[in-house]
């Protein structure tokens, strides 16, 4: 049996995997949790996913009690701005397509669709929730989505079936913290310490972590989340890294935290801004914004990136302290080799668009639990667990480098050269089809990397990379009942944003 796992690093990846693999298997095994005071966190990472739910009930854990402690607001989608042309913005909600007839609301908005009406306002119920700045939630708790509240239980992403309508914004800091108290009332041992030595025996398996002043820390299992800098896998290890930087060249961030001029103005979306050089996020929580620049060095340097994103957010602001980072963008070859997983972003990271970094740490404890090792180390759940890794992470950069083949913009050399730039094996494809039709599960990244072909469709469309024609079959059928699907998205989305209150509203009543 494998009893003891060994975690270094304390961030957002450490204390996630801590406190779910003591919920999964609670006295069954001991897990110790090492962290340094010296290293600081990463510090962003504050948008998610809508699956994150999911882990937040697999721990047994209340919303309206661990999101206000983490300073959090709730993600409808994503507003895309300036990405096709000046002053224009679309959403990416977490809403599936709705199909009539058997084709899907989309196809119907090709043939019938009022184009002074767009795509993602026409089709979803969302846009309309994001636009009047409404909370997902009535103030008696009740979600507008009906059935979906209370069926997830310990369910995994594996098994969802329904399509959870929000995820979060959340301060990562504070989400460790209280990760870390939950981890630590289940049993986790926790040692704040610099490890500075990782001894492996003659077969290259880790025996111990030495660390400063708390000595040696044995184990079996040893998971490294020690972020960028990859302590155990790549440090030690040696495991090869691939860079994903020929398909997306974004290297570099610098993030900056806003407070907000109007506590009340609080969007349940996050923000994606095309920018010279890259874009810019907006996450509001629920005192402040984050924001943060996402670019290429190659194009634009630190200082400049520094100065446009403050000239965008703060201006007159010099006072507030930025944080420039470097960011590794691709994935080990390999995430678990021997006796060591990496989880977070010593495994992988595409780029923060998105927001599909804390996704990828669920997923990948998920995968932990469910390829969990017994004293035979059987290789085939190493290969099994990698694989899914790989698919996750690779489907991921997939559809992020469509956002930059399909995005209508071309002002700027940086813009000019997404253009031109490598795709990944499989998108040109892809792109050429849906010049032709829409996609389908059939037709995107064929593995489980947590997007599904509505979204593929609602970033074609969005951002105006459009079939040259609606599917010929549609004009054989009776086109009634995708009129009137049309005008019940509309009296939904209307019924709904007057019966909803404002997102802040609903997150001041749960934050007395
Ligand atoms: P870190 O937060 O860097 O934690 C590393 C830990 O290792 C720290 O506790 C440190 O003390 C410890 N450590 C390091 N060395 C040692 C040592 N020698 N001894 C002991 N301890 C050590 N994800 C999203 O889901 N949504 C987003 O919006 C998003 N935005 C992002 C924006 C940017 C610019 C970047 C770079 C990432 C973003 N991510 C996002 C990814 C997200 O931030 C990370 O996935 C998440 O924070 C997990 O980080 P981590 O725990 O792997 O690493």
């Amino acid at each position: 049996m494998i009893r003891s796992v060994v975690i270094v690093g304390g961030g957002t990846a450490g204390w996630m995997t801590a406190s779910y693999l003591k919920a999964a298997f609670a006295h069954q095994i001991d897990v110790t949790l090492v962290e340094s005071a010296q290293v600081s966190r990463i510090g962003v990472g504050e948008a998610t996913f809508s699956t994150v739910r999911h882990f937040f009930d697999y721990l047994g854990l209340d919303e309206a009690d661990w999101l206000p402690k983490c300073g959090g607001g709730y993600k409808l989608g994503i507003r895309f701005e300036n990405w096709s042309k000046p002053g224009e913005h679309f959403y990416h909600p977490f809403e599936r397509l709705r199909v009539v007839d058997g084709f899907s609301l989309a196809d119907w908005w090709l043939e019938l669709g009022d184009r002074d009406v767009p795509f993602d306002r026409s089709c979803f119920i969302t846009s309309a929730l994001c636009e009047a700045n409404r909370s997902p939630r009535m103030l008696d708790g009740s979600l507008f989505a009906s059935g979906l509240d209370g069926t997830l239980g310990r369910s995994t992403l594996a098994e969802q079936r329904a399509q959870f309508p929000y995820a979060y914004h959340f301060d990562a800091d504070e989400v460790a913290r209280y990760l870390a108290d939950y981890a630590m009332r289940l049993g986790v041992k926790r040692v704040v310490d610099n490890v500075q030595h990782v001894q492996t025996d003659a077969r290259g398996w880790i025996t111990h972590v030495r660390t400063e002043g708390s000595g040696d820390l044995s184990g079996d299992l040893f998971v490294d989340c020690t972020g960028f800098r990859s302590l155990l896998i790549n440090q030690t290890l040696g495991m090869k890294f691939q860079s994903f930087t020929d398909v997306l060249p974004n290297n570099r961030a610098v993030a900056l935290r806003v407070p907000r001029e109007e506590a009340t103005d609080m969007s349940p979306y996050t923000t994606a801004t095309a920018m010279n050089a890259g874009w810019m996020w907006t996450i509001p929580l629920f005192q402040r914004n984050g924001n943060g620049y996402v670019y290429s060095d190659e194009f634009i340097s630190p200082e400049e990136a520094e100065a446009e994103l403050r000239n965008a957010v703060a201006p007159g602001r010099d006072d507030l302290p930025v944080n420039h980072i470097r960011m590794r963008i691709g994935r080990n070859e390999n995430s678990w080799v021997n006796n060591c997983v990496a989880i977070g972003l010593s495994s992988g990271f595409v780029e923060p668009l998105e927001s599909t970094g804390i996704f990828f740490i669920q997923h990948a404890i998920e995968q932990l639990v469910k390829h969990f090792p017994d004293e035979r180390w059987d290789p085939k759940q190493t290969e099994a667990y990698n694989t899914r890794v790989a698919h996750a992470i690779d489907g991921v950069k997939e559809f992020l480098v469509l956002h930059y083949k399909a995005a209508q913009r071309d002002d700027t050399p940086y813009w000019k050269e997404a253009k031109v730039r490598e795709m990944p094996h499989g998108l040109a494809e892809k792109l050429d089809l849906a010049e032709s039709r829409l996609l389908d599960e059939e037709t995107i990244y064929p593995y489980f990397h947590g997007f599904e072909s509505y979204s593929w469709n609602a970033m074609n469309l969005g951002l105006g990379h459009l079939p040259k024609q609606a599917t010929p079959a549609l004009k054989h059928l009776d086109p009634a009942n995708a009129l009137a699907e049309f005008a019940r998205v509309k009296a939904e989305a209307d019924e709904m944003v007057a019966a909803l209150p404002s997102c802040f509203e609903y997150l001041a009543s749960i934050n007395k």
